[in-house]
């Protein structure tokens, strides 16, 4: 999805909590620097990344109650339980914009599910049903379902590739993949939704039943949205900005110690909606959105288009975001 937000998100008394937050982390993080060995990073291999993107497009688009979506289903829960994860699937029917009932799945896959000390790692694998960013008519667009090789397979497609790895390499806390479904299926920007919150379904109903206790629940989520375009342009949205500052900070730092500033910028991303706003406020786990979006140009110019396919993927940008991400859970997350 995402739209533009509009509501205001500041408040006293979750700032307070924040700045408790920021200090007892820059504490750790100044303590584990002193005693922590010097970490290798697994390789991330974006080939094999960008096959999983392809593979995704093979079913053509993933549009809920379609086939397409069953057989895609099909296959990410058994290449993740192939990658060594437990997985277990999320099933709900949940309503849409017009009142239709989409029967969904999140593909919740667990690394090392002994341990307490968790992060959470979040994409959508679910593509959009119409293409309402398309030129053409509102009956024309309703005809278009969108591939969805940026918006919800390339995501996935880093976080599966970021499987093999945790599987191969410890990376010494607990690591839970989810996938949510039915993110992309809100109302068409022509028309009003006879729901609130039409967007993100699956990571509302994800979010109300996580079905973590108090000591498991992970410190950090990290959503990956639209991660496989050219150029892109990562800046920290309002949302993540607000509900997980520095997480999102080091994040940001990571890539730019890495050569990736002029891709991961140090400027203010704007409003959105996206999964990342419901697991926050729902889920209460602190969680930041990597998503091709800034203020200037919005959202890349194939969102929710025709154009958005396996053709307009940059492996690099896979390749990019992916040894960011790897490199942040082995060096950030595991103290
Ligand atoms: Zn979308």
């Amino acid at each position: 999805m995402k739209k533009l937000f509009f509501v205001a998100l500041l408040s006293a008394g979750l700032t307070s909590c924040f700045d408790t937050q920021t200090a007892t982390v820059s504490k750790n993080t100044a303590k584990a620097a002193e005693q922590q060995p010097v970490v290798s990073v697994p390789v991330f291999n974006q080939d094999s990344a960008f096959y999983y993107v392809k593979k995704q497009c093979d079913f053509g688009p993933r549009v809920p109650n379609t086939a397409n979506h069953e057989e895609c289903l099909n296959f990410l829960a058994k290449e993740l339980t192939r990658l060594g994860g437990s997985v277990s699937l999320q099933k709900a029917d949940l309503r849409g914009y017009d009142g239709t009932i989409y029967k969904s799945t999140n593909i919740i896959a667990a690394f090392y599910p002994e341990r307490e000390n968790r992060v959470v790692l979040f994409s959508h694998w679910d593509s959009r049903p119409l293409s309402d960013q398309e030129d053409g008519t509102e009956k024309t667009a309703l005809k278009k379902p969108v591939m969805g090789a940026n918006d919800g397979a390339s995501g996935v497609g880093v976080l599966l590739e970021a499987a093999r790895n945790f599987a191969a390499n410890d990376p010494k806390i607990g690591v839970d993949i989810v996938l949510f479904d039915t993110e992309d299926c809100g109302a068409p920007r022509w028309k009003q939704s006879q729901v609130e919150n039409d967007w993100c379904l699956g990571s509302q109903y994800w979010s109300k039943n996580t079905g973590y206790t108090a000591a498991n629940k992970p410190k950090v989520g990290i959503l990956l949205d639209m991660v496989g375009g050219a150029n892109p342009s990562f800046c920290i949205d309002a949302v993540s900005g607000y509900y997980a500052p520095t997480f999102a900070g080091d994040f940001w730092k990571v890539a730019n110690g890495m050569g990736f500033g002029s891709f991961f910028k140090n400027v203010n991303g704007g409003q959105i909606v996206d999964d990342h706003y419901y697991v926050n406020t729902l889920a209460g786990i602190p969680t930041f959105d990597v998503i091709d979006f800034d203020t200037e140009r919005g959202f890349p110019e194939m969102w929710h288009t025709q154009h958005d396919d396996v053709e307009h993927i940059d492996r690099n940008t896979l390749g990019m975001v992916g040894r960011v991400l790897l490199r942040y859970i082995y060096t950030n997350c595991a103290k």
